[in-house]
């Protein structure tokens, strides 16, 4: 008998199998007396119910078993005819089939193949005897050698198919391989048979009997110790094998049923054959569902290439376990993660591979960690991408740029203008509220698939991928620059921003992301310094631009060490005397290849790199002690004052008041004759702190002047509250001056309000006769420019204080280091310069 196990037997081969069945039945009874009864017979019928049905020898190679049953059936050929042998090899066949197969179909099958191969072998036993063809000493052997044959052939015919329709091999190989196999072990059940029939010629029955009740017991009890040492091992049939739940235990059973993890036994091809409830409610779906589906319909897709990989080498004995996390999609479009763990384990009796899967809901765990992984490349105020992801997406859009020729992208580099101010006069609720208002609105002006990132406090990255032309890029930027600048209302207070940005256009010839991010922020860096509020796109001009500030930096660093600063002095004129009232210390870098590089230039540099603290100092200190040096060699009723810049930086150096003290003290300069130049946006920049600054520096009896008046946006509302001294215009509304144009106005109102503070005003930049004479008609005091004298070194300004000392009081300085002649007619004011 040959037992098959095999989903797929197909039924009509089941039932063409019952068919041949019944015939042989019925052929065997034909033209036989009816059974008589005896006591060989008894015992034959006996073991075969029992010891016989028990007692499984398995086919070497193949997934079936044979019944030692089969020797009784071998034995009743050659001791009986087929109408004993047939029956009696169908009712063995059944009893061993029934007891791993309760459908009955296949136990019918089994039993009806016996019947048909007994009923051929015993038919050729006794066509073999009739024909006398074969010696009597032969008949025997060859009698059992066609009877084994027969029995493997026609046995294996369907555990052939079943297997060949479940795995698609080669039919005649596997036929073969369980037939041949099939047909040695018959050989030998046939030989044994052999051997009882010859015996039994000699042997009474009683012996036998008695012979083979010891057998079976000594089996019995044999099996009985292998059973129990094997459930010590926890393991589950005697040869090492696990077994199925469903053939387990009623413990065993419920054990799987009741566990707390997903738990489930599936087919090598991935049909689930038994779930249990965990898994169940994990993957949000009843147990027969989960019985009509295969893996594939609850793994994630993006899963099932490695999953079914990981399975494949388990099925084949390559690994142990399939350990891996998974991801399950479930039916709310919600995703469930899950631990697998993946074993193999063969069924019994059938040797079919089986899997068996547990699976952990880890869920909570992972979702932990991808939040964990999210705040790691995200920035926790806007949420949007920060600059490690960012880089990571630039790199992408490298390498794709590289696979696909001509394509383009560009990264954009944004910062807010005016942020710090915002920030520190509203306070850091309101500037943090910006900036996500700043960066939702960013994010609508992008596509889907482009990224937009915080990369520092009020600095943005775009990332535009896939464009046709660089006009796309700036396309989004204008979006970008019209969406920002809607007003915005934060807590009441209505807040306007700009945008600058500095715009990279990036082909497959950048290597790394921080090339292009650094042209970006080059481009970004020439709109702000273009005005702000603009975008500007890279190019390689830039770039040299970017280097040249570079070296400029360290060569700043190096300048003061080695003395390569110097002071030019520019006269600061009354314009009612034309006497000099003092000087403006205008700082001069003497590079050593450069030339001359005007503080325009480097100033921000300065300013930037913290260099102007040092600078600022040796400055300070050299003006004072040069101011000191002049009061001591030109002796006046009317001492000379000396005016020093500050920049925003110096002007917030904490220990400002200090270092303003200790050079009035080691230079012996009077405080009052020291004026400090700071411009109006730093004092508006933090106003309750420079209001204090100022106070300070004030109570040291030093004078302030507000420089470049004008162009800043202070409020003239705050500006009585500052102990100001001076208000200085800006050149670049006396230079326009003409008439009583726009910028007369301007000046007009600068004077008088001035006037109306207690200040004194003085004009920067008069270069012509016509500016000084209508800056004289408007009142203005005092004067300073190119019409009077261009800033000079400090021998030739000592050389025009002397002069000047001798002149007559309608005749002032100009035109560099000569005086010029001033005609003093009413009205009329003529320059010319001194022969
Ligand atoms: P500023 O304080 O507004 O200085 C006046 C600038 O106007 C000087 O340029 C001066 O040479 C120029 N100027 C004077 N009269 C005329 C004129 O009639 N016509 C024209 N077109 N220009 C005139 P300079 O020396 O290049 O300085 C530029 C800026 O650099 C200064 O502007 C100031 O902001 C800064 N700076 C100069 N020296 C120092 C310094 O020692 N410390 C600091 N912190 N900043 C300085
Ligand atoms: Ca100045
Ligand atoms: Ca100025």
């Amino acid at each position: 008998m040959i037992i098959v196990n095999s989903d797929r037997a197909s039924k009509s081969l089941a039932w063409v199998s019952i068919a041949l069945g019944v015939c042989a039945l019925l052929l065997s009874f034909n033209g036989q007396d009816l059974w008589r009864p005896d006591a060989r017979l008894a015992f034959l019928t006996l073991f075969t119910l029992s010891v016989g049905a028990t007692v499984l020898v398995k086919v070497p190679k193949a997934k079936a078993y044979i019944a030692a049953s089969d020797v009784a059936v071998f034995v009743a050929i050659l001791l009986y005819d087929n109408s004993v042998a047939t029956p009696l090899a169908a009712l063995a066949t059944l009893t061993a089939a029934i007891r791993f197969d309760r459908r009955l179909t296949r136990p019918l099958v089994a039993a009806a193949l016996a019947a048909v191969a007994t009923f051929v072998s015993a038919w050729g036993a006794n066509q073999l005897a009739a024909w006398g063809v074969v010696p009597q000493s032969a008949l025997l052997g060859i009698n059992l050698f066609i009877m084994a044959a027969v029995r493997a052939v026609i046995s294996a015919a369907p555990a052939a198919c079943a297997t060949v329709m479940a795995k698609g091999q080669s039919r005649i190989v596997t036929y073969f391989s369980t037939s041949v196999w099939g047909f040695v072990v018959y050989l030998f059940m046939a030989s044994i048979a052999g051997l009882v029939g010859t015996a039994s010629a000699w042997v009474s029955v009683d012996v036998a009997f008695a012979v083979l009740a010891a057998v079976g017991l000594a089996y019995h009890a044999c099996s009985l110790y292998m059973k129990e040492g094997t459930a010590r091992q926890g393991e589950g049939t005697p040869d090492g094998r696990l077994s199925l739940p469903s053939e387990g235990s009623e413990s065993l059973r419920r054990a799987f049923n009741d566990a707390p993890t997903g738990m489930a036994i599936l087919s090598a091809r991935g049909d689930l054959l038994r779930v249990n409830r965990s898994l169940g409610k994990m993957l949000g779906r009843s147990e027969e569902e989960l019985l009509r589906s295969g893996i594939q319909e609850f793994v994630h897709p993006d899963d099932l290439g490695p999953v079914l990989a990981g399975v494949k080498d388990v099925i084949k004995g390559k690994e142990l376990y399939l350990r891996t996390d998974i991801r399950h999609p479930l039916k709310d479009g919600a995703t469930a993660w899950a631990h697998w763990s993946v074993g193999r384990f063969f069924a019994p009796y059938t040797d079919e591979v089986r899997l068996i899967l547990q699976a952990q809901d880890v869920t909570g765990r992972k979702l932990a960690e991808e939040k964990l992984l999210h705040d790691a490349c995200h920035d926790i105020l806007t949420g949007l991408p920060n600059r490690a992801l960012f880089i990571d997406h630039v790199k992408l859009s490298i390498s794709r740029a590289r696979r696909r020729e001509g394509s383009l992208f560009a990264v954009l580099f944004l910062d807010l203008d005016r942020f710090k101010i915002i920030n520190d006069s509203l306070g850091h609720m309101v500037g943090d509220e910006l900036l996500i208002i700043v960066a939702r609105r960013l994010e609508r002006c992008v596509r889907e698939g482009d990224t937009v990132a915080r990369v520092g406090g009020d600095e943005f990255m775009v990332l535009l991928d896939d464009l046709q032309d660089i006009g796309e890029a700036i396309t989004v930027a204008e979006r970008i620059q019209n969406d920002v600048k809607i007003p915005i209302n934060i807590n009441g207070h209505e807040v306007f921003t700009t945008m600058s940005i500095g715009i990279a256009p990036c082909s497959a010839e950048y290597d790394n992301p921080e090339d292009i991010m650094r042209d970006a922020d080059t481009a970004m860096y020439r709109a702000k310094s273009l005005g702000k509020a603009r975008h500007e796109v890279f190019d390689k001009t830039m770039h040299a631009f970017a280097v040249n500030l570079l070296q400029l930096e360290t060569d700043l660093r190096k300048a003061l060490e080695r003395d390569q600063f110097f002071i030019h002095y520019q006269p600061i004129v009354s314009l009612d005397s034309f006497h000099i009232r003092g000087f403006e210390a205008l700082v001069r870098w003497a590079h050593p290849e450069r030339g001359f590089i005007s503080p325009m230039d480097f100033i921000p540099v300065a300013e930037e790199t913290g260099l102007i603290v040092a600078l600022g100092e040796w400055t300070l200190h050299e003006a004072c002690r040069q101011m000191h040096h002049w009061q001591h060699e030109f002796p006046s009723q009317d001492p000379m004052f000396i005016s020093v810049n500050l920049s925003t930086k110096q002007f917030n150096q904490p220990n400002l008041i200090e270092q303003v003290s200790d050079i009035l003290r080691t230079t012996g300069l009077n405080p009052r004759a020291l004026k400090l130049e700071i411009t109006e946006s730093a004092v508006m920049e933090n106003i309750e702190v420079a209001t204090e600054m100022l106070r300070q520096l004030r109570a040291l009896g030093v004078q302030l002047s507000i420089d470049d008046f004008g162009t800043g946006y202070s409020s003239l509302s705050y500006l009585h509250r500052f102990p100001i001294d001076t208000l200085k215009i800006d050149r670049s509304f006396v230079s326009r001056m003409s008439g009583n144009n726009e910028n007369t106005e301007i000046v007009r109102t600068i004077v008088v309000l001035a006037q109306n503070l207690g200040m004194d005003v003085v004009a920067e930049g008069v270069e012509t006769n016509e500016q000084l004479a209508l800056l004289r008609q408007l009142g203005c005091e005092y004067g300073q420019g190119y019409y009077f004298s261009r800033p000079v070194s400090d021998v030739e300004a000592g050389r025009i204080i002397a002069d000047t000392r001798a002149l007559q009081p309608d005749r002032a300085i100009g035109d560099g280091r000569r005086l010029p002649r001033i005609n003093v007619e009413p009205g009329t004011y003529t320059a010319t310069p001194a022969a």
